[in-house]
């Protein structure tokens, strides 16, 4: 886009300095007299933003203030969030952007992104060009149907695809100019919004089948066609039209699925870091899940492909994979299981009992994916730790009041010895004397690293080996220091820092796999870090 001046170039987010604008620049640029004299540092602005964020109380009027900031100064506000993530990331994404989602027809001040509806169906390449960059690299797109844990938000699920984007940018510095927000608006059936004046989308029930599908098609061809480098992340939509859409494209463009494979692979990550932390063989692990749905089948699939990258067999490695449904133990002799479930289910007894089939078949970690809050009784928790002398704990249902346990529960009921995180998270604990710091699989760690890989050497698919390798560069990241105190994930203040060493790793798999579309660089890392946006004023 063409830089503007004057008047015009101070209301311009991505161009302005604000009072940062130095006398000569004010000069060139027709500043003088549109600012105060006195010239700053953008330090001296992040003071004044912090001052500002210090007297708002409500975390969604924080992200309100936050939302006005990335409007009016880009660079001011990038800096802000990367001055202390674990601080700004909460305010800009969960949990504060559901409560921003849900409201946003409320709160809504300038659009930002793009607004598809099935109305334009037709007409998606030129909504397309209406978008004044030219480039673009990375879009997130949602449909707004399974908003975070809220349900159907319809297009007030544009906030998923902002958030997600700013932390692309803020954690791995994925260019802020080669991203775009997109939501598509295909109805809603939440009668709350269908009877509210201020809901700005769509008033009809969601398109289903043959005619929504035919809608996600449009889309695609009309991206691919307007944007010939997109990579295409799909989030929050429904599971099941989730799964189909990404088995659908997955070969044919450059795509992925966040809540799918970026939950599977940082789920897997811990799982490695544990073995590390345990000095045991990764392929000597044996999961059990409790829930056998759609979270449980991402991460199964995951686990399979590092047990046999590993070197075990694909029949050894659905082996150390077992299942617990809410009819029981997935088994061989069960009639009323899925396709997907079949290599799942092993040759053993029946069971509707999931703390006494852990001391049949012994896993060394459980996974909770049933959506069942306390589902982890103190039997399941001691069972567990009678057979393991560090058993792993993960309830990863969310919310908090999902979680098949709390930190507390697992650390008491298996006597400080569980090695615990979860998908919501919990607050350090002491249990008899120490400090317990709960881990929480947080995809933040995968999706923006991996998304600096994919824009940095133009990728031309999204692969489960570059989605593993991510996996295990995260777990390559935790030291012993992190270790005693506990974690299993690295701390999100130096994401920026564990975003780079992610990318430089999947980087390196997207050349060995002839998916890149640019030529190998010499030195990767280097290459990596010049293509990474820096908030500062150029
Ligand atoms: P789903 O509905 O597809 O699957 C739920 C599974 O739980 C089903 O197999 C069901 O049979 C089983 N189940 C239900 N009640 C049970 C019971 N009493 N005993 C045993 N099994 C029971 O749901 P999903 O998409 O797989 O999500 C499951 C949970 O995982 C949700 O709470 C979700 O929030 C969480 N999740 C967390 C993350 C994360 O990053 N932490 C990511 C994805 C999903």
């Amino acid at each position: 886009m063409k830089k503007s001046t004057g008047y015009l170039m101070l209301r311009d987010p991505r161009n302005t300095k604000g009072t940062v604008f130095n006398k000569s620049e004010r000069r060139k640029y027709k500043l003088e007299g549109l600012l105060p004299d006195g010239i700053e540092t953008i330090d001296k602005q992040i003071q004044r933003v912090q001052g500002q964020l210090k007297q708002i109380e409500l975390p969604i009027h924080k992200y309100i203030y936050l939302s006005n900031l990335l409007d009016i100064n880009e660079t001011l506000f990038f800096h802000t969030i990367i001055s202390d993530p674990a601080t700004f990331l909460p305010l800009v994404y969960t949990p504060t952007v559901g409560e921003a989602c849900e409201k946003f027809g409320h709160i809504a001040r300038r659009p930002r992104g793009l607004f598809i509806s099935i109305k334009n169906k037709n007409r998606i390449e030129t909504l397309l060009k209406n978008w004044p960059v030219k480039d673009i690299r990375f879009i997130v797109v949602t449909d707004g149907q399974r908003i975070l844990g809220l349900g159907d938000l319809g297009i007030c699920g544009i906030g998923i695809p902002i958030g997600k984007l700013a932390l692309y940018t803020s954690c791995a510095g994925v260019p802020p100019e080669y991203t775009l927000p997109i939501v598509l608006d295909a109805g809603t059936d939440n009668e709350k919004f269908l009877n509210d004046p201020l809901y700005p989308g769509l008033r009809q029930k969601r398109l289903k089948g043959k005619a929504y599908d035919d809608f996600i098609g449009a889309f695609v061809k009309a991206v691919t066609k307007v944007f010939p480098k997109v990579c295409i992340q799909w989030e929050d939509f429904a599971g099941v039209n989730a799964i189909r859409i990404l088995e659908k494209y997955r070969d044919k463009v450059c795509t992925f699925n966040d809540d799918v494979q970026g939950t599977a692979a940082i789920a897997v990550a811990g799982f490695i870091a544990v073995s590390r932390l345990l000095n045991k063989p990764f392929k000597e692990q044996r999961f059990l899940f409790l829930g056998a749905g759609a979270a449980a089948f991402g991460i199964a699939d995951m686990l399979v492909k590092k047990f046999q990258k590993d070197g075990l067999s694909k029949e050894e490695a659905y082996k150390r994979c077992w299942m617990f449904d809410v009819n029981g133990l997935l088994v061989k002799s069960r009639t009323d299981l899925a396709d997907h479930q079949l290599p799942f289910a092993h040759d053993s007894e029946p069971s509707n009992d999931f703390a006494s089939s852990i001391l049949k078949i012994k896993p060394t970690a459980i996974i909770g994916v049933s959506t069942v809050g306390g589902a982890f009784t103190q039997q399941v928790i001691e069972n567990m730790s009678s057979i393991n002398e560090r058993p792993i704990i993960f309830p990863y249902s969310n919310p908090t009041s999902h979680s098949e346990c709390t930190a507390e529960q697992a650390y008491s009921w298996s006597k400080g010895k569980a090695i615990f995180a979860s998908g919501s998270p919990f607050a350090p604990l002491t249990y008899n004397g120490k400090t317990f710091t709960p881990g929480q699989g947080n995809n933040v760690f995968i999706f923006p690293a991996l998304g600096l890989a994919i824009y940095s050497t133009e990728a031309k698919r999204v692969t489960d080996e570059m989605l593993l390798t991510a996996s295990e560069a995260v777990a390559e990241q935790i030291t012993e220091e992190d270790f005693a105190k506990g974690l299993i994930y690295p701390p999100v203040k130096n994401i920026r820092e564990v975003s780079i060493n992610v990318a430089v790793k999947v980087a390196e798999e997207i050349f060995r796999s002839g998916l890149a579309r640019i030529k190998k660089p010499k030195n990767i890392r280097k290459f990596i870090k010049s293509k990474m946006y820096e908030p500062v004023y150029k």
